[in-house]
């Protein structure tokens, strides 16, 4: 059941403290991946999320790059197809990009042009939710090419950082954490 997934899911989560940087606690799913039995539990939690919850889906939008490791397996399961959110210079063709602040920096978010189609309505999946600057800029990004942004999933949401206060302003709404 949901309870047992949850707990296998969370099982399987190493917290590793000062990574990459001093005060950071970076959590590591790579053990998720490495178990059968977990990788299929996430799957199944973000399964079950969206047929609950939404009827129609179009697309799944993976951030790069632990993004990329869960959508291609849940957009398999829900029928759909799988498109990447790339750092800048990494994708081919003729792409649009967004700007956004990281803690020390910037960064810039990037799409294939016509890797979405304007109304097609998508769910935006990365691994972990923190203070929410990369997936409003995932947002952004679907707006700009007017697609319908239905949600965004997260395996782990660190809800201190309240990342889904700088999401709600987009239309994302509360992005589903599993955990
Ligand atoms: P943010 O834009 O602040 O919400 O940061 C989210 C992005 O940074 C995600 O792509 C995460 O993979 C990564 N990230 C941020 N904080 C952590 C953390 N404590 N552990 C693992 N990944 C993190």
């Amino acid at each position: 059941d949901t309870e047992s997934k949850l707990q296998l899911v969370h099982t399987h989560i190493r917290p590793f403290p000062d990574f990459p940087k001093k005060g950071i606690l970076f959590r590591d799913i790579c053990p998720i991946l490495k178990d059968p039995a977990a990788l299929t539990a996430v799957i199944d939690l973000f399964e079950e999320h969206v047929r609950k919850n939404h009827k129609q889906v179009d697309l799944i939008v993976g951030l790069d790059a632990r993004g990329f490791l869960f959508g291609p397996l849940l957009a398999q399961r829900l029928g759909v197809g799988f498109v990447l959110v790339r750092k800048k210079g990494k994708l081919p063709g003729t792409t649009v990009s967004v700007a956004y602040d990281l803690e020390y920096g910037k960064a810039e978010a990037e799409i294939q042009e016509d890797a979405v189609a304007p109304g097609q309505k998508v769910l935006l999946i990365d691994d972990l939710l923190a203070t929410g600057g990369t997936l409003y800029a995932a947002c952004q990004l679907m707006k700009k090419q007017q697609a319908e942004v239905l949600g965004c999933m997260v395996v782990i949401e660190l809800k201190e950082l309240n990342g889904t206060d700088k999401l709600k302003p987009s239309q994302c709404f509360l992005p589903n954490s599993v955990l």
